[in-house]
């Protein structure tokens, strides 16, 4: 039997090369391994092929036979492109009056999306979204009492600590976390000028405000009845199909000196997803300490309190959580230390992740 031609000519496939081609484009648009044919396709397409290895477009390029019957599937290996420097797309700013293909798009992922939200501080205002996780998901984080309301209060030394600076510290970090994953999160308390702060004194001020932007009433009643009014309006414009929203009430209370008290959640006696959100958060708490703390044994607990006004009035499923005891010596270590706080944050962040694949 008679072979008239080699394999190159047999075989020979010519493509022609459009904006934005560069070798392996082509290769792999063709179901060509670019890290097996690449130094083939040179060889074949020596003329029309710039010296920083560029394609030109508008040309014929001859396409090196396919040796791999299932190259078509095998597309962009990405082992086998090891070998080949991503340089060598890069067309050729070359002496050539030839208009060259331009540069291939980069095989870099698409910048992230950054958030900015001045609320963090200037250090921490970018949030960058570094994955997706919580897409989809909205929150609502209401850090307890503000304005003209401190909360509890302490002295440490000679200054005077108060809840609500701390409760809100660990609700920015918070904030922060969730937005990190996609979330979208409103942050109902917000003092403009404090930020997330690595400090032990967290100084008492009384300007914080009531999303969006409105002074906090003096009377308990109608502080607490702006912040739910405040949520139940975001709530509502944000309904419309199956939207998952969360609302996370923090707290840093005072009850008698010697009482430690673990973080504990409360929820409304009859929302079977607020029920799920606190043990979604209790059990990331639990192990947690069974990781960080073996020695002592994690006692917080999940119970429905609907008696409290933003627990009762709210209306997306939320979780109330007691971040620690600020009359007790230990508790107050934990709390005044921003380190923990950052730990707080993060482990809520961690329940609430786990409470939100369940869906
Ligand atoms: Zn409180």
């Amino acid at each position: 039997m008679l072979s008239t031609a080699g394999n190159a000519q047999t075989a020979a496939v010519t493509v022609t090369a459009k904006r934005g081609d560069g070798i392996i484009v082509l290769l792999r648009r063709n179901g060509l391994d670019p890290g097996k044919y690449y130094k083939e396709f040179i060889r074949l397409n020596k003329k029309n092929i710039s010296r920083k290895n560029g394609l030109y477009i508008g040309r014929k390029y001859v396409l090196p036979e396919n040796q791999d019957k299932k190259a078509t599937e095998v597309k962009a290996e990405p082992d086998s492109l090891e070998n080949v420097k991503p340089e060598i797309e890069i067309p050729a700013d070359s002496d050539t009056t030839e208009k060259e293909a331009p540069e291939p798009p980069k095989k870099v992922p698409p910048t992230p999306k950054v958030i900015n939200e001045p609320l963090f501080g200037t250090k921490l205002a970018k949030v960058t979204v570094e994955s997706d996780e919580l897409k989809g998901a909205i929150y609502y984080l209401i850090s307890g009492h503000g304005g003209p309301d401190p909360g509890a209060l302490i002295k440490q030394g000679r200054k005077l600590v108060s809840e609500d600076e701390y409760a809100y510290d660990v609700n920015l970090r918070l904030a922060r976390k969730l937005m990190a994953k996609g979330a979208k999160v409103y942050i109902i308390i917000q003092d403009p000028n404090d930020g997330i702060r690595d400090k032990r004194i967290l100084e008492v001020d009384y300007d914080e405000v009531n999303y969006p932007k409105k002074k906090i009433p003096r009377s308990q009643r109608l502080r607490l009845k702006q912040r739910t009014e405040s949520v139940n309006a975001l709530f509502l414009r944000n309904s419309g199909g199956k939207v998952y929203q969360r609302l996370i009430v923090t707290h840093v209370d005072s009850r008698s000196v010697g009482e430690v008290i673990d973080v504990f959640f409360y929820h409304h006696e009859r929302s079977k997803n607020g029920k799920r959100l606190a043990e979604s958060i209790q059990e990331t708490f639990k192990k947690k300490y069974a990781r960080y703390q073996p020695n002592r044994k994690y006692s917080g607990t999940v119970a429905s309190r609907s008696g409290l006004y933003v627990i009762r009035n709210t209306h997306p499923a939320m979780v109330y959580i007691e971040l620690g005891n600020l009359k007790n010596t230990k508790d107050q270590k934990r709390i005044l230390d921003y380190n923990n706080r950052e730990a707080l944050a993060k482990w809520i962040s961690e329940g609430l992740i786990a409470d939100f694949k369940k869906e």
